[in-house]
């Protein structure tokens, strides 16, 4: 399996030792890259159908990043052309006060994969780590044992036949600049722009201390963090269809046998 960016379950994760312009997992130019992706996409159509067919495994996918990161493009590319029965998006929004009287976990177990599918998390429980933690939405007392909680979630889910794989989006600080000027000049994305993002930018470096604990922290065998250098949306993508194809791939899927024996069925 490819390793370059999986963070080893145990080790201590510098987010300045990751860098968010690496494309060097690619040995070739921008225009190679995009004919691979394109072969890549074509294997996760065909691996999603087979999933969706066996109906057998079940896929969890983690987003993770921070504003402009990416997470929507990444939806948007790397699953271009599945078939829309096997995947799902749920997007993590603050909670309602309904969901805010359960534990942190309710909201997200409902959405869990079952068998068959394909479920891609834009934004997760992480939040409950992430957010909450920078913003002091609770004391610390209670967010610190959420890792613990998070890590034996996501081994149930893991137990019970899920596949998860977490990414989280590395861009540079200077990278989001650009993006939120960009959504802020241009008519077809100013409607993402959220006055809010500006404060969470400036909370940038509480942001990447949290973000090392998560990543440290939850990282396991049966439920890897991928740190993505994310700067170059061509090589982002191609490095996710990498690691999602090799991740399918491994599961040895099969079509299932029809239920009766159709070797004499002639069609009239
Ligand atoms: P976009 O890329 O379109 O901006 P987004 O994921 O940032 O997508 P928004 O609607 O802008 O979507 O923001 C959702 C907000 O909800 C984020 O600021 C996120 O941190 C917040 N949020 C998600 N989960 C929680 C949570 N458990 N507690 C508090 N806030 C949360
Ligand atoms: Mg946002």
């Amino acid at each position: 399996m490819w390793d370059r960016y999986r963070v080893r379950p145990g080790s201590r994760v510098r987010l300045r030792e990751w860098d968010p312009d690496d494309t060097g997992g690619f040995q070739g130019t921008r225009v190679e890259v995009e004919t691979a992706f394109a072969k890549l996409n074509h294997r996760l159509e065909a691996l999603q159908e087979l999933l969706y067919a066996e109906s057998k495994h079940k896929m969890l996918v983690v987003l993770q990043a921070m504003d402009c990161g990416g997470k929507d493009s990444v939806i948007r590319r790397v699953f271009q052309g599945v078939n829309p029965q096997g995947v799902s998006v749920m997007s993590f929004k603050a909670p309602t006060p309904r969901e805010l009287s359960h534990d942190y976990l309710w909201r997200v177990h409902a959405h869990a994969p079952g068998r068959g599918q394909i479920v891609i998390f834009n934004r997760s429980h992480y939040e409950d780590v992430l957010i909450v933690r920078v913003h002091k939405l609770v004391p610390r007392s209670v967010w610190e044992r959420r890792y613990r909680h998070i890590v034996e979630f996501e081994r149930m889910l893991a137990d019970e036949g899920t596949t998860i794989l977490k990414f989280y989006l590395n861009i540079s600080k200077a990278e989001q600049k650009k993006q939120l000027e960009d959504r802020l000049n241009d008519p077809t994305k100013k409607w993402k722009f959220r006055i809010e993002d500006l404060e969470e930018r400036r909370l940038w470096p509480q942001y990447m201390t949290a973000y090392e604990d998560a990543l440290s922290r939850t990282s396991t065998d049966f439920a890897p963090w991928y740190i993505i250098p994310s700067n170059h949306r061509w090589y982002r993508n191609w490095a996710i269809a990498r690691i999602l194809v090799e991740a399918l791939e491994s599961l040895n899927m099969q079509y299932p046998q029809p239920s009766n024996d159709l070797s004499a069925v002639r069609i009239k």
